[in-house]
């Protein structure tokens, strides 16, 4: 017995790339993004700049969905 807690954690893997997608995928609010995250403080990349409206990196931003889900 394990192998249902290695899906489970691949799943989980999954799970976290699809709502980064999603969110990739979503129509952003026009406007500029900020040059560092609003949460950590670390720079967020270009490419994630260049989608507008950005407040987070990528970890603080899934952080933070998922905290507003539970
Ligand atoms: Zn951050």
């Amino acid at each position: 017995m394990g192998d249902w807690l290695d899906n489970a954690k691949a799943i989980e893997e999954l799970e976290r790339e699809r709502s980064i997608a999603a969110q990739l995928a979503k129509p952003r609010p026009t406007g500029p993004s900020r040059s560092h995250c609003k949460d950590c403080d670390n720079q967020i990349p270009a490419a994630r700049q260049a989608l507008g409206g950005i407040a987070r990196c990528t970890p603080c931003q899934t952080t933070f969905e998922k905290g507003n889900r539970r």
